[in-house]
Parts: C-alpha cells; structure tokens; sequence
C-alpha cells in the first residue's frame, strides 16, 4: 500500500508543487510505515485537507492519513520526528475557521477514519468515545441507546470530540457544568513524541490538562471518556426580548448564578437588529411560524439593536403539563423582558440538540454554508460588557453581519485552570460570537471588508483596555500568543517543550515553528 502511494505521489507531484520542495525527501521515511489506514499523497482528500469551514486559508499538504487506530496515529508522528520539517495536524471535522487544522506541506491526519468508537457505560454515566466521533453521534447512541445524554455541548455537532476538547466547548449548558473539556474524565492522547498515554486527574495528570484547551499542540486525543447524564424526552424553548442591555444581562446573569434545578437548563442569548431586515432583524427570532414576533409591543424608546434572552428547560414526557408550566412560568416570572415579547415551542430533546443542523440545510441550499466566515469569537469580561455593547453592538454593528450574534454569560468557577484555555480574569464574562453568513461577494460584503471589522472590534477592546480573549484564537506570531496567554505563556510553553519539543503538532495554529 505505502509504496504504491509513494508511486501515486510522484505521478501526481506537480499537482502537489516540485517535488523537492513538497517534500519528495522525505518520502523514504515512509517506507515500511505498515498502517492499518491509508495514507494519500493526492486526490480530493487533499484538497479537502487543504481548506476548512472559514474558506478564508487554504493550505497544500504533503499526505493526509487515514489512520484506524491510535497506533497508526503514532507511527505518523514517529515518521515526522524523523524529519527535518514534517507537521501533524489532527483534523477533526474540519470546521476551524482560519486554518487551525491545516498542515502546509506537512501531514494531516483524518481523525474521522479512527475505528468509531462510542461505548457506554450506563452503570457508571460515562461514554468512551473515539476522538474523531461526530457529536451528533454520541448523542443519538446515548440518548436512544441508553436514555442518557453528555452534559455540555456546542450550538452545532457536526464537530468531533477532539476538535471541540482541543478548545473549549461551548453552549446554554456551560454555566452550570462549564464547557465541554470540564465534563471528560479521562482521554487516550497520541504526544508529540510519538507516544500513546492514557491521562486523567489521577494518570499523567499534566498532559491531561495540557490537552484540554490545548489547541492540538501537545496530543491528539485518540479517546475521550465524556461524562453523561439522564436525559430529558422534551425541551420547552423559550425567547424573550429586551430593549435595554443592562435588563438582558442582569437576568442572563441572575440566571446563571443559579444552581442545578433552580434555573433553566441552558441559557444562551443574541443580538438582532431593531428593523424589519429579513436576515439580522426582527423575522430572525420566531421559533415557529405561528408565532411571529410583534414590533408594536415594543417599547418606544427601544435602541438601533435588541436582545434575546434564549432559554430552555427539559423534561420527562411523563412530567405532568401544569408541572412544566408552573416550573417555566417561576422562572420566567422574575425576567423583565419586554411584554408580550416571549416566544415559545416544545421539541424533542435530540431535535432541540440539532437545531443548528436545520439551519445548516438551509443555508447549502442557499450556498452560504459554503461561502467564507470570517468569524470572531470572544470572551468579555462582565465588567466590560456594557461598554462593549455601547462601542460594539450599538455603533460598528448597529446593522447585524449577516448572522447570529450570540452573546451569554459563563462563570469562570466552572472552568479548570489547570487546562490550557485562556481566559479573561473576570468571574463572570460573556460569549461574544459574530457568526457571519453572508453571501459570497459581490452580493455579499467581500472578506476583507468582513474581517477589518473584526479587526476594527478587537482594537476596540485593546484600546479600551477591555478585559478580553480571543476564544478559538487565531494570530499570525508567537509575540500575538505571547499576549493572548499573558502569564500563562511560560506553562503552555513547558508543556510544549515536554509533549511536542520538536512542535510537530497543529502547526495550523501558527504558535511553535518547527524545532522552536
Ligand atoms: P478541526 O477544525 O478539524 O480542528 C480544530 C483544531 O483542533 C485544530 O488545531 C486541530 O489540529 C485540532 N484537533 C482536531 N482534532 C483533534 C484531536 N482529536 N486531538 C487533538 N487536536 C485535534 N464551538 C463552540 O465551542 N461552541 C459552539 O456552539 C460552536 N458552534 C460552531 C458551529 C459551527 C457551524 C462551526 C463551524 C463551528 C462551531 N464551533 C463552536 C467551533 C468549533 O468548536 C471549533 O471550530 C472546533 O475546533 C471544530 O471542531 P472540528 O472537529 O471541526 O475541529
């Protein structure tokens, strides 16, 4: 198999640049590798490895790997440890949006081939999954296999399990059981010295914090054991709609201050324009049809932008209805939304979880699932956000972008510093995502116009002196890192220096150069 890829790959090479310069050299350095997967030196799963969801990057690898085991995983990091220049990146499923995953000339390995893997225990609440399993599908095995459900989750779960552990993982149930690298117990991880190590708490401690939040830069996770919990049947699902910021945060906040069971079980919220624009205003809140969102119960003094407390609470189909109610109307009864500005439905748990997924059939057919997303992600301390709403949501994106703007509070107590995620310092800070869909250019704004807003919104932190991070962080130089770690950068170096010394992996996130 490896020497008729060998032979494929010079066939192909000026496909793939000169062969010296792409690195035809280091090929006999494959020789005899004797994967259990496939490892391709050309065709459409390099192109595909070369490109990713923000369709901003795009990059040329020398091979991608299919590997079928954790085994196959180390014996590519051996052969990169063997050369002068090679790279690793673990590709989940690919939807980074600034080439996170990618590996220029170097190797990409396709972690969704790894032997799917979701084995649950129910005794114990816990799934043993592969790292390149689809959320999606751990949740359909849990949930209709076993009745049990992960914990925390992200908007959207067409995203492996190593990609979203690798940064943080985020969603409506983060403030009460923080983000998806707080609710694994244990990870299988493939180190940049080629090793394959179970860690936890109790094993190998420090490369399990590593990991997590790590970016891809000290192991790829071959295994995760997720934590899991009885899942609900159904979700009633809740907006409600303030003019005032300080009004939204205060009960977003009061929301997330309160423990399991004294709250709903997911709290998220966003942003929409005060007009009738079809995309970024009012039509963008609704949940079904029938409810349609009524501008003349509006408060007159209302601003250019509105906010959507998001909110959903489970239940058992066998939960008595006036039960629910009660329950929904306890803690919607303190909230001073605008009146008459609830909108709600009852769904399925899973068709609750897969929401994002409806939207994305949605936006295929349109093409604007396939166009660019310059998106920006960040974390801003509470004390800041107010001032971040004046100089942000109400002045450069008074109009919308094209998309959700979600904004929600997570707790910084539910987030481990032990791991690697940099975060503001405040207790209480917000989720801030400009999630762009626009149309392709012309019709759309072009990408440079999208991304000096971005641009132009990250300057406004900085000269604010806004206590903020880049989450899912991109930046182009080790100094840019230096800042964004600030005092944690001498750990996430150490432990570099430790898993991954010759910085074989994720070189997509631009931190380490090769041999550092
Ligand atoms: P990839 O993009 O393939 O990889 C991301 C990084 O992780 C790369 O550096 C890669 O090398 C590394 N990596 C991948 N797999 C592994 C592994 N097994 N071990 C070690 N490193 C690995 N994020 C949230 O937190 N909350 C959300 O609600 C959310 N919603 C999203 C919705 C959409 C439509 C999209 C496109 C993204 C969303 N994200 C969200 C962001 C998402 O979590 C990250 O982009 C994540 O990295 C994507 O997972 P992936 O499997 O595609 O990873």
């Amino acid at each position: 198999m490896i020497a008729y890829a060998i032979d494929r790959f010079l066939d192909h090479d000026n496909d793939v640049e000169s062969s010296s310069s792409a690195g035809a050299d280091v090929l006999p350095l494959f020789t005899g590798i004797n994967l259990l997967g496939t490892l391709e030196f050309g065709g459409g799963s390099l192109r595909a490895a070369g490109t990713d969801f923000g369709a901003v990057q795009s990059s040329k690898p020398l091979a991608v790997i299919k590997p079928l085991t954790s085994d196959d995983v180390a014996k590519v990091i051996r052969v990169a440890l063997l050369s002068q220049h090679l790279t690793v990146a673990a590709r989940g499923n690919g939807h980074s949006v600034n080439g996170q995953a990618m590996a220029h000339r170097g190797l990409v390995v396709d972690m969704k081939t790894i032997e799917h893997k979701i084995d649950v225990n129910p005794t114990a609440a816990y799934a043993d999954v592969s790292g390149g399993a689809l959320w999606a599908d751990v949740l359909k095995r849990c949930v209709l296999g076993y009745g049990l459900a992960p914990r925390s989750w992200t908007d959207y779960l067409d995203l492996t399990v190593g990609g979203t552990l690798s940064n943080g993982g985020v969603s409506g149930q983060a403030f009460l059981y923080g983000p998806q690298t707080e609710n694994v117990t244990e990870l299988e991880v493939v180190t940049g010295n080629g090793d394959v190590l179970v860690c936890s708490n109790n094993q190998n401690p420090e490369l399990f914090f590593s990991v997590l939040g790590g970016l891809g830069q000290f192991g790829i996770i071959t295994r995760a054991r997720v934590l899991l919990q009885p899942a609900p049947d159904m979700v009633r699902w809740i907006r409600v709609v303030y003019s005032e910021f300080s009004e939204f945060t205060r009960d977003a906040e009061l929301l997330a201050s309160r423990g399991e069971g004294n709250s709903f079980d997911y709290v998220e919220g966003f942003v929409f324009v005060n007009s009738d624009d079809p995309v970024n205003g009012w039509p963008s809140m609704p949940l079904n049809p029938d409810q349609p969102f009524d501008p003349t119960r509006m408060t007159p003094n209302a601003g250019p932008v509105l906010y959507c407390l998001e909110v959903a609470l489970h239940y058992k189909n066998e939960d008595p209805p006036s039960a629910i109610d009660e329950r929904a109307e306890r803690l919607v009864g303190g909230l001073k939304f605008m009146e008459g500005l609830r909108l709600e439905v009852d769904v399925g748990y899973i068709d609750f979880l897969v929401r994002v997924k409806r939207a994305e059939e949605g936006a295929m057919a349109s093409g604007i699932w396939d166009a660019p997303h310059p998106w920006l992600n960040l974390f801003v301390s509470q004390k800041n956000i107010a001032d971040f709403d004046r100089l942000v949501f109400k002045n450069i994106l008074k109009h919308g972008i094209g998309g959700p703007i979600l904004i929600y509070p997570l707790l910084r107590s539910k987030w481990d510093s032990r791991k690697s995620v940099a975060l503001p310092e405040g207790d209480v800070f917000y989720l801030v995502a400009l999630l762009r869909f626009s149309f392709p250019y012309p019709k759309g704004p072009s990408v440079e116009e999208m991304m000096a807003q971005n641009q132009e919104i990250v300057q406004t932190c900085t000269t604010n002196a806004f206590d903020f991070k880049l989450y899912l962080p991109h930046y182009n130089s080790m100094d840019a890192w230096k800042l964004h770690f600030a005092d944690q950068w001498p750990r996430f170096q150490q432990r570099k220096a430790r898993f991954d010394p010759m910085a074989i992996l994720s070189p997509g996130q631009k931190i380490f150069p090769r041999n550092w």
